[in-house]
C-alpha cells in the first residue's frame, strides 16, 4: 500500500448494479433504514440492477428474531422486495452473517499474512487504561500498538496462558480522498484513525470487517447509506485496498431530524415502520412520504407512487442534508392517499381500525359505503373508530351538553316529529328522493317557523347520530336504515 494521497478509484463503470440494505435486527425496522432501503431500491429499479437483503447480526447479544422477522415484515409491507436475501437465497447467500462466521476468520489470516493486520493480546482493562490516559492528556484516543512488533515467542506465550487475541488492521499514515455520490469529495486523514479491530477476541468480525468482506463477497456496486457510516467509510476502504478489492462507490445520505432538529425519536411519534402502519398510515403514504426527504420529483408533483418515482429518480441529485421529519406532512400526505385508494382496497385496511364494532350490523357493500363516507376527513385509519362509531353504536344523547341542548329545544321537537312521521314512508333505496324530501323539509321549517337550513339538518344528525358533524347525512339515513332511524327518533324525542 502506498502512503501518499490517493483517490479511490472504485467499480467499473459497466459492472451491473448491485445494492443492498444491510439493517442490524437489534430494534424493529426504523423509518430512516426504510428510507435507505427506498433509495436502495430506486438506484437498482432506475438502472436495471439488483437490490439486495443482508441482516447483520454479527451482534448475537443485541440482535433478535423477532426484530429480524419485523424488519422482513415491514419491509415486505412497503414493498422493497428484494432480489436476494435470507428467505430467498441466491448466488452469494448466506445472507446473514451470523451464518457467514466461518468465512471472516479465513479473510482475517490473509492481511496478517500480508502483514496488514496483527494479532492484539491487550485486555479490555489495557484498553481502558490507554483511553483514560488520552482523556487525562485531552488528545484524541488511538491505539497504542503495543502489540505490534510482539514476537512469535511472546504470542505463543500469551496465548499458551488462554489468552485469546483480537485482530486489528494496521492504519497506514495518508490522505484519503473518496468522491461519494451525494457528499461530493471527502477526505480524511488516516493518521487520525487507531489501528482498528477486525476480529473480536471471541473470534467474531467487527462491523467494518464484516461489511467489507460482505460487500464485496456479494459484489455489492455501490453503498448507499446514512452518514452516520461516513466515518466508517475510510476504514473499510483501507480494508478493501489491503484485500485488493475493487471498492463500491459510496453514498451517504443526509440524517432524518425531528422536527425540532434533534435526532427523530419515540417522543416526537413512531419511528419504526410497524408503529407507523399501526396508527393507520398506508405503507403507499409511507414510502412516498421518505422518498422526498432527500429526493426531489423533477416535475414537482410530490404525490407519486414508486414506480414514477423510481423513474425520476437520479442518485446525483439526493440532497446532501439533513431532511426534517414533519409529522403533519405526513399526515396531510396519507389523507391524500387515503381519499384517492379504491374503496374495497381502503375498507380491507380500515377493519382492523374498527373491528371493536360489531361488523357483521352490516353488509360489505354497506361497510364499504360507511368507509367511502367517512373517509373525507380523516389522515390517519385510526381516526375511523370515532368517526363510524355512531353506526355501530347508539348515540348516549346525555354526553354532551350541546347535544342536550339541541334536542330539548322545541323547534328540534318539531323537526324531529315531522321527520319521523314522514321517514316511514321513505324510500330507503332511493338516495334522490330522501335528498330531495330532506330538501323540503328545510324549506318548510324555513317557511313556518323561520329555522335556517343547518338548523333543521342539526336536529335530525343530533337525533340521528348524537353529534353535530359527521358523514353526509343523506348517506348516514341510508346506510343506518329505516328501521334504526325511527327507533333513534323516538330516543331522541324522549330527552
Ligand atoms: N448494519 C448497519 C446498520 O444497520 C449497516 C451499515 C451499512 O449499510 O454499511 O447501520
Amino acid at each position: 500500500m502506498d502512503t501518499n494521497t490517493n483517490t479511490t478509484d472504485t467499480n467499473n463503470i459497466n459492472d451491473k448494479v448491485r445494492v443492498r440494505i444491510a439493517p442490524s435486527p437489534s430494534g424493529n425496522l426504523h423509518i430512516g433504514t426504510a428510507r435507505t432501503a427506498l433509495f436502495n431500491y430506486l438506484f437498482a429499479k432506475k438502472t436495471g440492477g439488483e437490490y439486495v437483503l443482508r441482516i447483520e447480526d454479527t451482534d448475537l447479544d443485541r440482535s433478535s428474531e423477532t426484530f429480524k422477522q419485523n424488519i422482513f415484515d415491514s419491509l415486505k409491507a412497503l414493498g422493497l422486495n428484494w432480489d436476494e436475501g435470507p428467505d430467498v437465497g441466491g448466488k452469494y447467500g448466506p445472507y446473514k452473517q451470523s451464518e457467514r462466521f466461518d468465512i471472516y476468520p479465513k479473510f482475517a489470516q490473509m492481511l496478517i499474512d500480508k502483514g496488514y493486520a496483527y494479532e492484539c493480546f491487550c485486555s479490555n482493562e489495557d484498553l481502558d487504561k490507554e483511553h483514560e490516559i488520552a482523556l487525562q492528556k485531552k488528545i484524541p484516543y488511538k491505539y497504542s500498538r503495543k502489540c505490534l512488533n510482539l514476537t512469535k515467542e511472546q504470542k505463543d506465550e500469551l496465548k499458551a496462558k488462554g489468552i485469546k487475541p483480537s485482530i486489528r488492521f494496521k492504519v497506514e499514515s495518508k490522505e484519503l480522498v473518496f468522491n461519494d455520490l451525494v457528499k461530493g469529495e471527502l477526505k480524511f486523514d488516516t493518521s487520525l484513525i487507531g489501528d482498528f479491530a477486525i476480529m473480536k477476541s471471541n473470534g467474531t468480525p467487527t462491523y467494518n470487517f464484516a461489511v467489507v468482506i460482505d460487500d464485496m463477497l456479494m459484489k455489492i456496486t455501490h453503498v448507499i447509506r446514512g452518514e452516520d457510516h461516513i466515518s466508517n467509510t475510510p476504514k473499510q476502504i483501507l480494508i478493501y485496498e489491503a484485500l485488493g478489492a475493487p471498492i463500491p462507490k459510496f453514498g451517504h445520505l443526509g440524517m432524518i431530524l425531528a422536527p425540532d432538529r434533534s435526532k427523530l425519536s419515540k417522543r416526537h411519534g413512531a419511528t419504526a415502520v410497524s408503529d407507523f402502519i399501526k396508527q393507520g398510515y398506508l405503507t403507499e403514504a409511507l414510502l412516498n412520504f421518505v422518498a422526498l426527504l432527500g429526493w426531489a420529483p423533477s416535475d414537482g408533483v410530490e404525490i407519486k407512487n414508486v414506480d414514477e418515482i423510481a423513474a425520476d429518480f437520479r442518485i446525483n441529485e439526493i440532497s446532501s442534508s439533513n431532511s426534517i421529519f414533519e409529522y403533519e406532512k405526513l399526515n396531510w400526505m396519507n389523507g391524500q392517499y387515503i381519499n384517492k385508494m379504491d374503496i374495497s382496497k381502503l375498507t380491507d385496511l380500515a377493519i382492523p381500525f374498527i373491528d371493536m364494532y360489531d361488523l357483521k350490523k352490516y353488509s360489505r357493500p354497506q361497510l364499504e359505503h360507511i368507509i367511502e363516507v367517512t373517509r373525507e376527513p380523516i389522515t390517519l385509519l385510526a381516526q375511523l373508530e370515532n368517526d363510524v362509531k355512531y353506526f355501530f353504536i347508539e348515540p348516549n344523547y346525555t354526553e354532551s351538553p350541546e347535544i342536550l341542548e339541541i334536542l330539548k329545544n322545541e323547534n328540534s321537537k318539531k323537526v324531529l316529529e315531522k321527520f319521523l312521521n314522514e321517514v316511514k314512508d321513505y324510500d330507503f333505496g332511493n338516495h334522490e328522493q330522501i335528498h330531495d324530501k330532506l330538501g323540503d323539509l328545510r324549506s318548510y321549517f324555513k317557511e313556518t317557523l323561520g329555522l335556517k337550513p343547518k338548523e333543521t339538518m342539526w336536529a335530525i344528525r343530533t337525533a340521528l347520530t348524537g353529534r353535530t358533524k359527521g358523514a353526509d347525512m343523506v348517506a348516514t339515513i341510508e346506510i343506518l336504515g329505516k328501521d334504526e332511524v325511527i327507533k333513534r327518533l323516538n330516543q331522541a324525542l324522549k330527552v
